[in-house]
């Protein structure tokens, strides 16, 4: 089977290139020609369009973009996906985008005969390198079914969670969790630093305990050097945090601490870290208690 791919980002490289590895044909498109070089390197096939990659691709186009925009201009776009799809082609999009533009978009492709399912990821670039992402899938199960065998050769797990959208949705409650995480581990590390106790023996003595988490364990190792290379950009979780409130808010969920975690990102964007990790959001409690935190 060949595969199209569309979207050669932080994840979409590993992506393709695990799909690759498993003996996958793709054709590959972005619009940053370094990527697609890196991807064509890797044995994938040029595309010159999302609507190119569709036409050759042979039953399945895989996009993995940015946020809902972008989606909706690939898939429906001047030379999107929808121009050179064949009828029955299933699009997996793979992108984190609003639940209610993952509908929008699959009612427009299904007009001209084409599906699709919304099937977001958990794991960051270091799972997405591993094959090891988490996969939220909304959708028919036919669908989901057809590529089940493809998405665990990019990820670990594949949960069917209902229909379009509710990969989406599911991806929400994720990102809901991983940014109150990240809070709540900033706030408990800035708090132990000004009283003199070594963030990192905090860090060793409670990942064992009720307070261990992954997210604790990615990002404790990483903060406490005061490393805030991406990974997961500040910038793509204002993106999640909004679709959160905006989804939340369009169904009558008030969202408080979301809120709150939103506006600290808010104030890094303003000031000029939008592309750090989001673990970077210690630099808010860092400024506000006047430390940094630094294991000893
Ligand atoms: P990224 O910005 O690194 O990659 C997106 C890619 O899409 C870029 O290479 C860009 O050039 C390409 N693109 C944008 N518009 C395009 C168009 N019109 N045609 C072709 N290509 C286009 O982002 P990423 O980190 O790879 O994230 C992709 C998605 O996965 C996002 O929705 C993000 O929220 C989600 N995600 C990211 C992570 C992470 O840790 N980076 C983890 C889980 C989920």
């Amino acid at each position: 089977m060949k595969i199209g791919f569309v979207g050669l980002g932080i994840m979409g490289k590993p992506m393709s290139k695990n799909l690759l590895k498993a003996g996958y044909k793709i054709v590959a498109y972005d619009v940053v020609t370094a990527a697609l070089d890196e991807v064509v390197a890797a044995g994938a096939e040029k595309g010159a369009s999302p609507k190119d990659v569709a036409a050759r691709a042979e039953g399945v186009v895989v996009t993995m973009l940015p946020n809902s925009p972008h989606v909706k201009t690939v898939c429906l776009g001047k030379d999107g996906i929808i121009e050179g799809a064949k009828p029955g082609t299933l699009i997996v999009d793979m992108s984190s985008i609003a639940p209610l533009a993952s509908q929008e978009v699959a009612k427009a492709l299904k007009e001209k005969g084409i599906e699709m399912i919304d099937a977001p990821v958990s794991g960051g670039e270091p799972k997405a390198i591993d094959g090891s992402l988490a996969i939220m899938v909304g959708g028919k199960e036919e669908h989901f079914n057809k590529v089940k065998d493809m998405l665990l050769k990019m990820g670990s797990s594949a949960v069917l969670c209902g229909d379009i959208g509710a990969g989406n949705v599911t991806k929400l409650a994720n990102q809901i969790c991983v940014a109150l995480n990240i809070a709540g581990m900033s706030e408990a590390y800035v708090l132990a630093t000004k009283a003199g106790v070594d963030p990192q023996k905090v860090f060793d003595a409670i990942k064992g305990g009720l307070a261990g988490s992954t997210v604790l364990n990615a990002k404790s190792p990483m903060v406490l050097e005061g490393n805030y290379k991406p990974g997961f950009r500040i910038e793509l979780h204002i993106k999640d945090l909004q679709n959160a409130l905006d989804t939340a808010h369009e169904l009558g969920v008030p969202i408080p601490l979301t809120a709150g975690v939103m506006e600290m990102f808010q104030a890094l964007r303003v000031d000029g870290k939008a592309k750090d990790d989001h673990g970077g959001l210690i630099q808010f409690y860092e400024k506000a208690a006047g430390v940094k935190v630094r294991k000893k």
